[in-house]
């Protein structure tokens, strides 16, 4: 195990020696490994509030309910998420929950009527979710996200730490499937999100996201009828 990480700048040698280290640990031993290691909002969570986010929230609200957590408030989202997301700040007692946005210039330019997503979704997925998390991202050492190999081919061989453009990114649910989500849920008594039982297995923006049938990959139902698989943040 590492004793000490200095979060200056990641190399892809220290993502490796960071992946060697917690090779078959629980998430939680990375979560905690990276409360003791990156205490000053280094490497926040970056949270959707989606259909799996209480899993990970629920982790680090236990470590430390001041760990910071970002939403990226689009203003496409479904209310059902907004009034989760408050729900489970209230549930979890998260004290340093921020939501970061587009800027209202960006979004008066290039997409004045919000129906950009109609013609142009990775445009749109550019100007309210990759340039807002890049600009939080700048004073920052890296984040964790809730991804897991399982989801999508495009996820397939996703490690726990990575390297973007200088950054970390932890994903420490990688080896995760849907049944560990399911029993951490159920074992926790967790609040699930309110569009699950309407068939939403992952939350997006409300006109990005549709319902799933039974057995159906869960991100089907994520731009459906296009072939578009990841917003651009994993990309
Ligand atoms: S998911 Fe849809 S509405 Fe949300 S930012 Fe991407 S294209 Fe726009």
């Amino acid at each position: 195990m590492l004793k000490r990480y200095e979060f200056s700048v990641p190399t892809q040698d220290d993502v490796d020696a960071l992946n060697a280290a917690f090779e078959g640990e629980r998430p939680e031993k990375v979560l905690e490994w990276l409360a003791q290691n990156a205490p000053n909002g280094e490497v926040p969570l970056v949270s959707s509030f989606g259909a799996d986010s209480v899993v990970l929230l629920n982790m680090i609200a236990q470590i430390n309910p001041d760990y910071p957590v970002l939403f990226i408030d689009t203003g496409k989202h479904f209310a059902d998420t907004l009034s989760y997301r408050d729900k489970l700040k209230a549930h979890f007692g998260l004290t340093n929950l921020n939501s970061i946005r587009p800027d209202a210039d960006d979004l008066k330019q290039k997409d004045p009527f919000g129906s950009l997503w109609i013609s142009n979704a990775d445009s749109c997925c550019d100007l309210r979710k990759t340039v807002p998390l890049d600009r939080a991202m700048a004073s920052r050492k890296g984040w964790i996200t809730g991804r897991k190999r399982y989801q999508t081919g495009d996820r397939a061989k996703l490690s726990v730490f990575e390297l973007k453009d200088g950054k970390l990114k932890v994903n420490p649910l990688a080896s995760w499937g849907p049944k560990d989500v399911a029993e951490y849920v159920r074992d926790h008594s967790l609040p699930g999100h309110p569009l699950v039982p309407r068939g939403y297995l992952s939350i997006g923006c409300a006109p990005c996201t549709s319902p799933v049938e039974e057995g159906q990959d869960a991100r089907s139902g994520r731009w459906k009828g296009s072939d578009k698989s990841e917003c651009g943040l994993h990309i």
